[in-house]
């Protein structure tokens, strides 16, 4: 007789691990409390929707912190794998300038997962919706959904982190799953818009702006991309990446110093050079034409450095590669991208499983690990449903 799975949340985690389950040993039932599922999935897609990044795994491995925790979950189920399982259900992908991975142009979220959904379908998969976990039956450790207990062998938890409410991802299951003695830390925004205490002239000018092909740097992080200045502080990919390294310095001083390096692909001595070799005797001239520094960069230079280093060729150079800028807090955890926080990954066994209730599971982003934007975050997630649904098909049941 096939056993049950219930699977609680309808998420890309709960997507792949549904397609990867047994569905000859398993009855698979996944509750969704929206009315409909993969919200979050379809808000990744209104920007650009990265459904993974293109990197070597090696290095696409070492974007994610704490390090060493999902590198076999990764290598298990690679970003390659992914795009041939997309490719697969119907979605062929492709790869854009950044190296990131994008479904083929012309096809939209929806299609995606419409595509994904009736994959599950095919498969058997039972969708139920207006389904909400509230916490579990004294007795038996049951879930309790919708009021009532559901008598299953294994549930899963993929109920998201907590940002962007509107989704259903609201994270209000942490105190829940606290009060349960299953180990919780806070949540904190992560690739969010973070903030500086712009000089008022500087940013009425520049509001709106893309600081484009630099690299930031934090506690020795680099991230290459672009930044875009807000009247809030910087947001964009640059900074996303930096965002374990900016919190880790919040949290000990309650402020952040990164670095700008407003031309990566030059030496310090090939800016400098550049710099002494020109003719010019007007600075801002030298750096539109030799070194093509926007008007915002040089804008930026020139508020922030005083006027005896802007005119200072040496020190000038050096603040082109390393110039500093205080962070001095976060966007709200509901404006974030993503969340950190959520299930303590003491609490759970290296198959997700948690330690105080065995035959229940937790994968996805409701875990407390982080990963850049990029299509870090959806890879982190479908590994850990696939890296499950493996362990649970060789489960002697
Ligand atoms: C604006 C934005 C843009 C993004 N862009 C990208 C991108 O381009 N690339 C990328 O890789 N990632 C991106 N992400 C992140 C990515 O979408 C998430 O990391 C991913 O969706 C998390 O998947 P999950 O399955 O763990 O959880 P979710 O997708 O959050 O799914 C969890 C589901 O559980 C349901 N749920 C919650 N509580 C309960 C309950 N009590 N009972 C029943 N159901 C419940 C929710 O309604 C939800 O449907 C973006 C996120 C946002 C907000």
């Amino acid at each position: 007789m096939k056993k049950n799975i219930s699977i609680i949340g309808g998420g890309p985690s709960a997507f792949l691990l549904a397609s990867f389950l047994d569905v000859e040993k398993y009855r698979v039932t996944i509750y969704e409390k929206n009315k409909t599922a993969g919200r979050k999935f379809l808000v990744a897609g209104k920007g650009g929707f990265n459904v993974t990044h293109s990197e070597p795994i090696e290095k696409l491995i070492d974007r994610y912190t704490p390090k060493g925790f999902l590198d076999k979950t990764l290598s298990g189920f690679s970003n390659t794998d992914f795009r041939n399982w997309l490719e697969q259900i119907g979605i062929p992908t492709y790869i854009g300038s950044s190296k990131r991975v994008y479904p083929k142009e012309g096809i939209k979220p929806i299609e995606v997962l419409n595509a994904i959904l009736k994959h599950l379908k095919r498969r058997g998969v039972l969708l139920k919706y207006d389904h909400t976990f509230s916490g579990w039956e004294t007795e038996t450790n049951d879930p309790i959904i919708n009021n009532e207990a559901v008598a299953t062998d294994y549930t899963v938890f993929s109920i998201g982190g907590a940002s962007w409410k509107v989704t259903g991802s609201d994270g209000s299951w942490s105190s829940v799953f606290s009060e349960k003695g299953i180990k919780t830390k806070p949540f904190q925004a992560s690739n969010c818009g973070y903030q500086i205490n712009w000089d008022p002239s500087f940013i009425k000018k520049h509001e709106g702006t893309p600081l484009k092909n630099i690299a930031m740097y934090c506690n020795d992080v680099i991230q290459k991309g672009e930044a875009v200045i807000t009247t809030f502080g910087l947001e964009g990919n640059a900074i996303y990446g930096l965002s374990p390294q900016i919190r880790e310095q919040l949290l000990s001083t309650s402020k952040a110093t990164l670095f700008i390096d407003f031309k990566p692909s030059f030496s310090l001595e090939k800016v400098s050079e550049k710099i002494n070799a020109s003719n010019s005797k007007n600075t801002t001239q030298i750096l539109k034409r030799e070194l093509k520094l926007s008007v915002s960069q040089i804008d930026l230079l020139k508020t922030y450095l005083s006027k005896e280093v802007y005119l200072n060729k040496t020190l000038l150079a050096e603040n082109i590669k390393k110039f500093p800028l205080e962070i001095i807090g976060t966007a709200t955890i509901d404006e974030a991208i993503s969340t950190v926080g959520g299930i303590d990954l003491h609490a759970i066994s290296e198959n997700f499983e948690l330690n105080n209730l065995p035959t229940q599971f937790c994968i996805g982003e409701m875990l407390d690990w982080d990963a850049p934007t990029g299509g870090y975050l959806l890879q982190g997630c479908v590994s850990t449903g696939v890296a499950l649904a493996k362990y649970l098909n060789e489960v002697d049941v």
